[in-house]
């Protein structure tokens, strides 16, 4: 057993009633608060010009660029509320294909020649800037030798200030691209596919009888789960530092066996950070709801209120970012990894999807009508035919190496994309499919066309936990997303893949109607189509069972288990048409990304086993050769002759690491991320398993790393 050394516990600015330096002032009340540091379109309103204000949000709604007058007048109201508010700098955000978020600052002060500076902030420098953007990754669309990308303001998200103990910066949410005009972000793509989008389905809804909708916007709403853990402990794990999971480490002798955490109260500590966080996320507009425990010990989750695509994966950049740093305020690190510590639960992301159109109306959300109802069944079988088409795609666009351990591994959900319908709507499904009433409701059908349907779920139905993909009564929860990603590759993709099956269904909608059936009747044969051709994807049973795995394979689902597996679907010529006949990314855009991401998988991978082999060789394997030279005096024999063979193994494990560590000659791209998987990977997985039998049997105080015990009940 291990005892726990708490050294300095607690011994950050924290105390229990919040007196520390620097403590926010808890006076202030929410109302106040929320939002506080967004240049809002009420902050607009207020600070710009009448006439100014109107063409700025006329040019946003109809999407197009801004004239250089107006930008100069919103850049002076931006620079002027910015100072009021202490910021000295100004930085565009944007969102590079590491998945991060970069920042390069600039300050408003110019040296005006007699000593002094003015504070400057033109239209120009809002609307465009020019990061040094060399050292980002491109997959090979600019050679570093040709000129810069450029970042664009995005007026659609709005533009917010970060506060600091010494200053507040203006950050403005941009987009990043190439002179030559190629999308080198997340929030690019995410934006074009949202336009189409909108274009599908606003033509879609005109031939369902809806013609006042001009615009539909997709919605997400996360779920963010993550780890604290004391920093004491964080700093004193090398591998935690540089590979954000733990690379060695015992199971402890309680885990979550006795499900006493999930839903229970929350630790004092753990509680006064949640707070102080959400009170920063209010104060930037992002609309912080939910909070708990989480299954595992030390696990939590957040959610926001859901909002557009655009904000919403922009607010997730934010919260994640802000997570991490008020953390340190409460001497805690915050682990966004997918699975920091192995035989534990990972941490994954919730991703809540649907569309709604500028009238408000969520097309996903069954209505009490008809022909709601038939929108509904149009919109929803379209989700199902793109979910099954693009299943290999969706798999891909949640693919990094920490999700290896999850999706595909022994954790939820499978690698395998299928869609829980729920009991109620698999039944009107299959009712539109058999062409007949539902015997079960003859009192309460709801007519439409010829066809009688039970009614719709109203609200929530059952729910499947284990599914990747459900339908949760008014929305689509993607559920495979890790704790690290952004949002907007796998928000790109299902807006870019829905558009698609809404069009190709309007398609055939069209003609049935050209052909002289009536509305209702053309629906319900498109619907009908649509899910028998697609509904092989439809599962509601348990998706961790054997059973499943091997009837997913019977219908010929993919299940495409690690990075390099999936990776290969983002170049598949099925995505390369459907993104290019959209004009969400082209087939180069979607190469450079799989290329950046089969090169982020190798080196990490690469990290991670160096960082193995690294710790296994100084710190672990000293530890071991110390107890051994203890056992020599203690004159033990038996205790030696089980310790001493386990030191052996190791050490030829840890060469063995070493040599797989040399890379072969003349390896590379997805070949060489496949020898990582293979080699580095799996050698690594060895090394870890002797030292955590090692673990289990050397002295407690010998033991460099601190042990799961530790990290995960300390709060
Ligand atoms: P549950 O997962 O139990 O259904 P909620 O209904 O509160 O819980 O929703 C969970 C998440 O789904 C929240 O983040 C919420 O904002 C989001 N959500 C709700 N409605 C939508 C919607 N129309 N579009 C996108 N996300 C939504
Ligand atoms: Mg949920």
């Amino acid at each position: 057993m291990t005892r726990i050394r708490q050294k300095n516990l607690t011994a950050a600015q924290w105390s229990p009633n919040g007196e520390r330096l620097g403590a926010p002032d808890l006076t202030e009340t929410d109302s106040h608060s929320f939002g506080a540091n967004v240049f809002s379109t009420g902050v607009q309103r207020e600070r710009l010009a009448p006439d100014v204000f109107e063409k700025l949000q006329a040019t946003l709604e109809r999407g197009e660029a801004l004239d250089t007058s107006l930008a100069d007048a919103v850049a002076e109201a931006m620079k002027e509320w910015a100072l009021e508010k202490g910021a000295s700098h100004y930085t565009h955000v944007f969102q590079p294909l590491t998945g991060l978020t970069a920042e390069k600052h600039d300050s408003f002060f110019e040296p005006v020649g007699d000593g002094t500076a003015i504070a400057a902030f033109r239209g120009s420098e809002l609307i465009q800037g020019e990061p040094d953007a060399s050292s980002f990754p491109t997959g090979g669309i600019r050679a570093t030798f040709e000129a810069r990308g450029y970042t664009a303001w995005d007026p659609t998200s709005p533009a917010f200030i970060l506060e600091n103990p010494n200053g507040a910066l203006l950050c403005i949410p941009t987009a990043f691209a190439s002179w030559t005009g190629e999308a080198l972000d997340a929030k690019v793509p995410l934006l074009r596919s949202m336009d189409a989008l909108s274009r599908s389905a606003v033509r879609a809804l005109l031939l369902l009888g809806d013609s006042e909708t001009q615009r539909v916007f997709t919605t997400v709403g996360p779920e963010q789960e993550y780890f604290l853990i004391d920093e004491q402990y964080y700093f004193e794990r090398p591998d935690l530092v540089t590979t954000g999971r733990t690379l060695f480490g015992a199971q402890p002798a309680k885990g979550h066996e006795l499900d006493d955490h999930y839903f229970g109260s929350i630790p004092e500590r753990v509680l006064a950070f949640m707070m102080e966080c959400e009170r920063e996320l209010r104060k930037l507009g992002v609309p912080v709801k939910t909070r708990h425990n989480e299954v595992a010990p030390g696990q939590y989750e957040v959610a926001p209120i859901f909002e557009n695509s655009n904000v919403g994966s922009d607010h997730q950049q934010l919260t994640m970012q802000l997570m991490q740093s008020v953390a340190r305020r409460y001497g805690l690190v915050c682990l966004l990894h997918e699975k920091p510590f192995a035989g534990v639960n990972g941490s994954g992301k919730h991703n809540n999807w649907s569309m709604s159109t500028d009238g408000g109306h969520n097309l996903m959300e069954p209505g009490e009508t008809p022909s709601e109802n038939m929108s509904f069944l149009f919109f929803c079988a379209a989700v199902i035919q793109a979910v099954n088409r693009h299943q290999g795609l969706l798999r891909a666009s949640v693919a990094n190496i920490g999700q290896d351990h999850r999706l595909g591994a022994n954790e939820a959900p499978p690698a395998i994309i299928s869609i829980f319908l729920g009991a109620e709507l698999d039944r009107v499904f299959e009712t539109i499919s058999a062409g007949e009433g539902d015997p079960n409701t003859p009192g309460e059908t709801l007519e439409l066309g010829a066809t009688a349907l039970p009614p719709l779920p109203m609200h929530g139905g059952d729910r499947n936990r284990t599914s990747p993909f459900a339908f949760t009564g008014n929305k689509f929860e993607f559920r495979a997303l890790g704790s690290s990603m952004s949002l907007a590759f796998p928000n790109t993709v299902l807006n870019t893949i829905v558009a698609e099956a809404i069009d190709e269904m309007a398609d055939a909608l069209e003609k049935g109607i050209s052909d002289g059936a009536d509305l209702a009747a053309a629906v319900t044969a498109v619907v009908k189509d649509a899910y028998e051709a697609n509904k092989q994807v439809c599962f509601g049973g348990d998706n961790y069972s054997e059973e499943w795995h091997a009837e997913a394979e019977l219908r010929g689902l993919k299940n495409l288990r690690t990075t390099p597996e999936a990776l290969p679907e983002v170049i598949s010529d099925q995505t390369v048409a459907a993104f290019e006949h959209y004009n969400v990314l082209s087939r180069r855009e979607l190469e450079s990304r799989f290329e950046v991401w089969v090169e982020q998988y190798t080196i990490l991978a690469n990290i991670e086993a160096e960082t193995t082999a690294s710790i296994a060789r100084t710190m672990l394997l000293p530890a071991g050769l110390r107890y051994l030279a203890l056992l020599a005096d203690a004159e033990v024999g038996s205790l030696d002759e089980e310790v001493r063979p386990l030191v052996n193994e190791f050490l030829e494990t840890i060469k063995e690491l070493e040599v797989a560590n040399a890379y072969p000659d003349g390896v590379e791209g997805l070949d060489l991320a496949i020898f990582a998987r293979d080699s580095q990977l799996a050698t690594m997985a060895r090394v870890r398993d002797v030292a955590d039998r090692l673990e289990k049997i050397v002295s407690d105080d010998l033991w460099p790393l601190p042990t799961y015990s530790e990290m995960l009940f300390i709060r």
